[in-house]
């Protein structure tokens, strides 16, 4: 129902509809009630024509909670109009629930776009940002256009939301357009309702809107004072036209530029100049980790890339990725080998700003531009710099020339970044995109701030999240709104970046918390957040597990009502176990209320805490000696440490100190990688697992066994046997694959004793190590064979990017 403060102030009349309703004896009257992204997406002009065009009376109007629509007419049409509501609503509107009102006739004359006021108390899911749609696109290479070659075209259905929002209601003063006025031809099509560009807040034109020019790194003091860049900056080249060429030949002589991008700058470079990705790599004081790629369309993506049906829909897709995809050789242009060493996978995403597009299809063939590496424009581990000054105080040092504009980034956003997982035996009803097998990796720009929508109500609350990889979650009503990408809590920047998203969060979504949920661990930051927040506030404190969490993500993004238990297995590096180790390899009976500990893998000690998990060689060192490994020389791991280093860790491991137990599977992963030789000491979270996976030989059909004994599992068989094989000299790739199997093997069958102790036969497979595709699918795989139900992510990350969901629905339910 309509409250009183609901109720239209105002109303814009349209094209004098005049003529009267024949009102046959089968005329209705309905009020529809549509929640979810239904505001600034262009819904109620789409109503407008829709209702026009099927010749219905009434009127449509945003409330407080969404749209209202009264409409009347003929039983038929009213019928159509209902159908093509859902079916044909424009590509960034969610309609999450459409109540059907029947109501007497009301003889109403025209249809008409009713205004409201602004709700004070009002909370609306905001849109991501979208990528340029196909209409801007041919307008922006249409030189009859008048936004021909204009690098910030956008309308309605695409361009910045997210990024760009200060507060709600959202509206242009209430975004970073506020600064520029619009012309009166952009007046025009902004106030028109049968124009795309109707209430498109970051509507603009080259005449009075943002403006793209270039700097030259050099002509910048980096310890100047400067605060802005400034118009009198004398060398800037302030042609668009001119700034985009410029750039176009410095990446086509192998500089390195900075460019200002939606929710951040980018470094980019040409991704085939062998020494401009090694200098990169120098500046950026990045080590191994792969660098992301950009390519102008999906013709080019498959001559460096295999590419499925599925995939290549993800890179199309207006929420524009970055997926990862199988390498193919190519020998005109070679990807420069140093763009993701040691990986079998390329992440590639397609262009999504105007300014993207006219970077990578120059309008005149003075350059053939290369895929460009397209890295987000930071020192390594520090958050993506979104404003100017700052920018190009902290990234004078790692670019050439910075491809600047003045639109401010309110929220900086890091791409997304996806996989596809290539079994055919699973069907996601609530994926992305339906039916495709979507992994999420980090769920970010073109997702967030979308919620989950979750099978219950919840009240307000604040999940913190973890350590790495850290998002936080605000969740209200049925909505968990789980935040871009915060990155790793390393660093002053990234806390403050976390906590200024928290307060933008509760702004915008008008969320003040009756409840703050964290991770069991007492010194992550988030966790140190929330217990210096609650001293401010009267909210609940409720300390969650960090697997239960993972498992409890799965099933809430899998719309689990969480009225049984599931088996949850969850598989991941690090996280504080309830008896105060390390957890990682876990079997849990879990609900959204608690969990028991049905089985995990056997705990070894973890020599050194930390240094163990950037050296696997330790790890390899632990395990060589709980599996009565003969440790020789001839062991990688072995060679890999020095006599004083063995000394240090068998003392260590002797009389426990500073040695955890740990059972973490991601740490066994490690080991096995450093037994064969493939990584003794990792530069990035997760880079032996990687490596090791990226060795798999998919034939291979053998497995190592792991044993099993009341609640442990233990690997010292499996330990034995990659030694014996390695030892035998059995190619690498052969033992990867042997151990993968083995491990989805163990998942198969604890899981059957657990279906014949517990009498569940649903299974939630979470934790960071099932980035692994190549072990989710023959887990999967293997589950199925057995006739289990497998939850697995498709909208949330199953790494720790994941788990303040879990965190929400497991905190709403104590
Ligand atoms: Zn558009
Ligand atoms: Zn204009
Ligand atoms: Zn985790």
């Amino acid at each position: 129902m309509l409250k009183p403060s609901d109720q239209p102030s105002h109303s814009v009349s349209l094209r004098g509809q005049t003529s009267a309703i024949s009102h046959q004896p089968s005329a209705i009257r309905y009020r529809l009630h549509a929640t979810g992204v239904v505001q600034g997406v262009g819904f109620r002009p789409f109503v407008y024509g829709l209702a026009t065009r099927l010749d219905l009376k009434g009127w449509v109007c945003n409330t407080s909670s969404g749209v209202v629509i009264e409409i009347e007419g003929g039983a038929d049409a009213m019928n159509e109009f209902r159908l093509a509501l859902t079916l044909d609503a424009p590509p960034l509107a969610r309609i999450d629930h459409l109540a059907v009102e029947p109501l007497p006739l009301n003889h109403f004359t025209r249809f008409e776009i009713r205004e409201s006021e602004s709700q004070p108390h009002a909370f609306q899911p905001i849109s991501p940002d979208i990528s340029i749609c196909p209409d801007c696109l041919r307008e922006l290479f249409d030189p009859k256009d008048r936004r021909y070659l204009y690098p910030f075209i956008n309308c309605t259905n695409c361009g910045p939301r997210f990024t760009s929002i200060t507060d709600i209601p959202y509206d242009r003063p209430k975004t970073t357009m506020a600064s520029f006025e619009m012309c009166e031809d952009c007046a025009r099509e902004y106030h028109d309702p049968l124009n795309r560009r109707f209430h498109a807040q970051p509507v603009a034109c080259a005449k009075c809107g943002p403006k793209v020019w270039l700097v030259n790194s050099k002509q910048l003091s980096v310890n100047s004072d400067q605060s802005s860049v400034s118009s009198d900056q004398l060398s800037a080249i302030r042609n668009p036209q001119s700034a985009i060429e410029e750039a176009q030949r410095l990446v086509s002589e192998g500089k390195i530029i900075a460019i200002k991008g939606l929710g951040g700058f980018h470094l980019a470079c040409d991704a085939t100049n062998e020494n401009a990705v090694t200098e990169l790599r120098r500046r950026k004081g990045r080590i191994d980790k792969p660098f992301a790629l950009m390519m102008p369309d999906v013709e080019t993506v498959e001559r460096y890339c295999f590419l499925s049906s599925e995939e290549r829909a993800l890179l199309e897709s207006r929420e524009r990725p970055i997926v990862l995809l199988m390498k193919r050789e190519h020998a005109d242009h070679p990807i420069a080998h140093s763009v993701a060493p040691h990986q079998h996978t390329l992440g590639v995403m397609l262009p999504y700003t105007p300014l993207h597009y006219l970077l990578l299809h120059p309008s005149r063939e003075a350059f053939i531009i290369h895929p460009l590496v397209m890295t987000s424009g930071n020192f390594s581990e520090e958050p993506i710099a979104t404003r100017n000054d700052d920018a190009i105080t902290r990234l004078a040092p790692l670019a050439d020339a910075f491809l600047i504009h003045d639109r401010d980034i309110h929220t900086r956003v890091d791409d997304s970044v996806v996989r596809v997982i290539t079994t055919d035996s699973i069907s996601n009803p609530q994926s992305l995109i339906t039916n495709s097998q979507l992994l999420p990796l980090r769920r970010s720009r073109g997702y967030a701030p979308y919620p989950v929508k979750l099978p219950f109500n919840v009240p307000p609350l604040l999940a913190v999240g973890g350590e790495l990889k850290n998002t936080f979650c605000v969740a209200r009503d049925h909505y968990a709104f789980l935040s871009h990408h915060i990155g790793d809590m390393e660093n002053l920047e990234t806390l403050k970046s976390f906590e200024d998203g928290v307060t933008h969060f509760q702004n915008l979504f008008r969320i003040n918390p009756e409840i703050i949920a964290h991770d069991l661990h007492p010194d992550y930051f988030s966790t140190r957040y929330a217990l210096r927040t609650l001293r401010a506030h009267s909210a609940i404190r409720i300390p969650v597990q960090h697997h239960h969490a993972h498992i409890a993500s799965c099933m809430a993004e899998n719309n689990h009502k969480g009225d049984r238990s599931v088996i949850g297995v969850a598989f991941d590096g690090t996280g504080l176990g309830s008896d105060g180790a390390i957890w990682g390899g876990e079997f849990l009976i879990a609900n959204y209320k608690s969990f028991d500990r049905a089985a995990h893998l056997a705990y070894i000690p973890l020599p050194g805490g930390d240094a163990a998990t950037r050296k696997p060689a330790r790890v390899a060192f632990s395990h060589l000696l709980a599996a009565n490994v003969p440790l020789d020389l001839d062991l990688p791991p072995l060679a890999a440490l020095s006599s004083t280093e063995q000394n240090i860790i068998t003392k260590q491991i002797a009389n426990g100190l500073n040695s955890p137990l740990t059972s973490s599977m991601g740490r066994l992963f490690d080991a096995v990688a450093s037994i064969i030789g493939v990584r003794q000491e990792v530069n990035y979270e997760g880079q032996a697992a990687i490596e090791l996976e990226a060795i798999v030989d998919p034939d291979e059909k053998g497995l190592y066994e792991f044993s099993v004994e009341q609640d442990a599992i233990l690997p010292n068989a499996v330990i034995q046997s990659v030694v014996n094989d390695f030892r035998a000299r059995v190619p690498t790739p052969i033992i990867a694959a042997r151990f993968h199997n083995g491990v989805a093997t163990m998942i198969r069958d604890v899981c059957i004793r657990l279906r014949e102790q517990h009498a569940i036969n649903q299974v939630a497979l979470s934790g960071g190590v099932f980035q692994n595709v190549t072990l989710l699918s023959k887990a999967l795989t293997l589950l199925h064979g057995a006739d289990f139900e497998v939850l697995t992510h498709h909208l949330v990350p199953p790494n720790d990017g994941g788990i303040a969901l879990g965190q929400a629905v497991i905190a709403s339910y104590q």
